[in-house]
């Protein structure tokens, strides 16, 4: 009797992250496809929360517990989808379409790497750099607030958007705040110099301190505990707890040792799929055909695009991501931001209105068309009208 063999079953997608980016995709490809086996693996336990209220919280008056939405349990039940968490993917094989674990492998019809970003090290001396902190997760959050005592001094090394959100935070809480950064202002990567200083007034207004036009060389245990932060022109900061926020890089140790493409960060194509044509990337962690926007709006398009793609399984008719003009808000309560970084380049600023903190800039470019905005305090609720105005990020 030539008796039919089952099937073999085929292999599941497998999520790498469990971030906006990996819960983002799977939630868009749920929509459109209930049964196929859907894995997700990540280091941390699961639990989903939103990453941008990590600061806010603390003047907010909550915890880091406070800000966990659905355990790992209740968002495998809710996606059907199997969360493997405190795992460690240590390499890719794209060849056998597998992924390496410690002790483990785990076969894959498609990957999809939503692996984040890793935060940027200083090359700090002394002897208190490993007390120096960063935050890019509930973990590392987790591990900021239990270190910091009601009456800590902080001290902020960077004033980039991280740094000047989590400067806000902690002066509004009550903290003795000091920001260290090389550059002439605050957030000063978004905002000409009008519109920085005017950020910068109402922060200092707050009680923080601004060290700018000097880089952080070195951080030292003093008495008592207290670090003492040495900038490069021999001033000292003395602080109770180091917090660096200098910037991210998109994680590529893996993509990379996989023989992938990147650049900022996977390099992938407007449908999301990396140079294997079996992975694809997004978030913090991928570079959208030649667009790294480590931020939450522009991976939810992706995560919308390529939810269709997978449930679709035609890469041939795969969907193109889109960007239209996404702004990015800053949590800078004490002078609100609203910024849509120039989309292209060369240009220059110019300041529309500046009254305080109120303060509206728009970014030319060299044909006169306005391809960027900036606004300040009472300013931001202008967004809508300058939105209207802006080319999208990617059409
Ligand atoms: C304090 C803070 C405030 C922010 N505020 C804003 C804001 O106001 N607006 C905005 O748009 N954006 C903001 N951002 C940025 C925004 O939060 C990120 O763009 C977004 O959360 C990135 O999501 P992601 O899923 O790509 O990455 P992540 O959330 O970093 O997720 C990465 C996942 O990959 C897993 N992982 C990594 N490597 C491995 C491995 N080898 N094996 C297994 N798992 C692995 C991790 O465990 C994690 O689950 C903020 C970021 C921070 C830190």
């Amino acid at each position: 009797m030539s008796g039919s063999a089952t099937p073999a079953l085929k292999p599941p997608i497998v999520i790498l992250g469990s971030g906006q980016a990996g819960t983002g995709v799977a939630r868009e490809f749920r929509k459109y496809d209930a049964d196929t086996r859907l894995v997700m693996i990540t280091r941390d336990d699961g639990a989903n929360y939103y990453k941008p209220d990590i600061s806010e919280a603390y003047a907010a008056g909550k915890t880091p517990d406070d800000l966990v939405k659905k355990d790992a349990d209740t968002m495998a039940a809710e996606l059907d989808l199997e969360i493997r968490s405190h795992e460690q993917v240590e390499a890719i094989d794209p060849e056998a379409k597998r992924v390496l674990l410690s002790g483990d492998t785990l076969e894959y019809n498609r990957l999809v790497l939503a692996v984040g970003a890793e935060p940027i090290r200083l090359n700090l001396s002394g002897d208190a750099v490993d007390a120096v902190h960063k935050i890019n997760n509930l973990t590392d959050y987790r591990n900021f607030r239990r270190d910091l005592h009601p009456e800590a001094r902080v001290a902020i090394l960077g004033s980039g958007l991280i740094g000047s959100e989590f400067a806000n935070d902690l002066v509004t809480a009550g903290h003795s705040v000091s920001v260290a950064d090389p550059v002439d202002w605050p957030l000063a990567q978004f905002l000409p110099e009008t519109a920085g200083r005017a950020v910068r007034q109402a922060l200092e207004q707050a009680g923080v301190d601004y060290f700018f036009g000097r880089a952080a060389t070195g951080v030292h245990f003093g008495d008592d505990e207290t670090i003492n932060v040495g900038l490069d022109d021999d001033t000292v900061i003395h602080a109770d707890i180091v917090l660096s926020a200098v910037g991210l890089n998109g994680a590529n140790r893996l993509a990379s040792a996989a023989g992938l493409e990147v650049d900022r960060g996977v390099v992938v194509d407007r449908t999301l799929a990396t140079s294997d044509p079996h992975i694809y990337a997004l978030g913090d962690c991928a570079d959208v055909a030649g667009h790294w926007r480590p931020y939450v709006a522009p991976l939810m398009q992706c995560a919308r695009t390529l939810g269709k793609t997978l449930a679709a399984g035609d890469e041939e008719a795969a969907a193109q991501v889109r960007y239209p003009a996404l702004p990015i808000i800053i949590k800078t309560h004490l002078c609100p931001v609203v910024v849509y970084p120039p989309v292209t380049r060369p240009g220059e600023w110019q300041i529309n209105e500046a009254n305080g903190a109120d303060v509206e800039a728009e970014f030319r470019d060299e044909d006169g068309r306005c391809v960027g905005f900036a606004l300040t305090g009472e300013a931001t609720k202008k967004r809508r009208e300058y939105l209207k105005n802006v080319p999208p990020i990617m059409a």
